[in-house]
């Protein structure tokens, strides 16, 4: 798989049909989260390997995984919705999944690695913490997405839960008018995107 046929690849999938607010349904857009995927699979990190997507949404981030020839794929989300369009969207792309309809807190199991876009925690304060609590948990290294403006917070709960930032890089977000309150048809958001280990 080239990083092009990557990117064809989850542009073709479905992305949210009614984002809910409270659980902050933003799709990670298919360019970025196939150039993010490409990186860590150039490292290494990704064929072969057991790779976890907490918050999966309709699931791009982990088909993206798979597709990059992760051994398995453990897709997580609370939304059964979600979890539905991120089956088809599986199928479409000819990988097997495997799916959790789950909050994120009652995860159970080990792994090599998380990618996740969690929610930011910008609609309800401290939805991103389990998230990052969690895949600290299950695997030694995680890539997470948040917001630049959480950063020093987000290192610090980091730290709290026994883990370390090695590194971080600001990409610009494309978000497109999804909720009603949205202005723009499309916004940029600065979002951060972490390498973790644990400590
Ligand atoms: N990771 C996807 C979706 C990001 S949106 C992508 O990159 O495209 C954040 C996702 O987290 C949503 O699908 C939402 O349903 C899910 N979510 C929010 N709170 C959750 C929780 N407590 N447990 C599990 N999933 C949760």
């Amino acid at each position: 798989m080239k990083k092009k046929e990557l990117q064809i690849k989850l542009q073709e999938l479905e992305g949210f049909v009614n984002p809910k607010a409270e659980l902050e349904q933003y799709r990670t857009p298919p360019d970025l989260a196939s150039s993010v995927l490409w990186n860590i699979y150039l490292n290494g990190e990704i064929e072969g390997k057991e790779v976890y997507d907490l918050g999966c949404g309709t699931g791009t981030l982990g088909i993206g995984a798979k597709l990059l020839g992760a051994e398995e794929v453990v897709c997580v989300d609370i939304d059964k919705e979600a979890i539905d369009i991120a089956r088809k969207n599986a199928d479409k792309a000819g990988v097997e999944v495997k799916f959790k309809k789950t909050d994120v807190r009652d995860v159970e199991g080990e792994g090599d690695l998380v990618i996740q876009n969690p929610p930011f925690g910008s609609q309800k304060r401290g939805s991103d913490r389990p998230f990052l609590e969690k895949s600290l948990e299950i695997a030694p290294v995680v890539y997470s997405f948040h917001m630049s403006e959480t950063d020093e917070f987000v290192r610090e709960y980091v730290r709290s839960c026994g883990g370390k930032v090695v590194s971080s890089e600001e990409l610009n977000f494309p978000l497109s008018k999804t909720m009603p309150w949205h202005e723009k048809e499309e916004e940029n958001i600065r979002v951060r995107f972490y390498r973790l280990e644990r400590s």
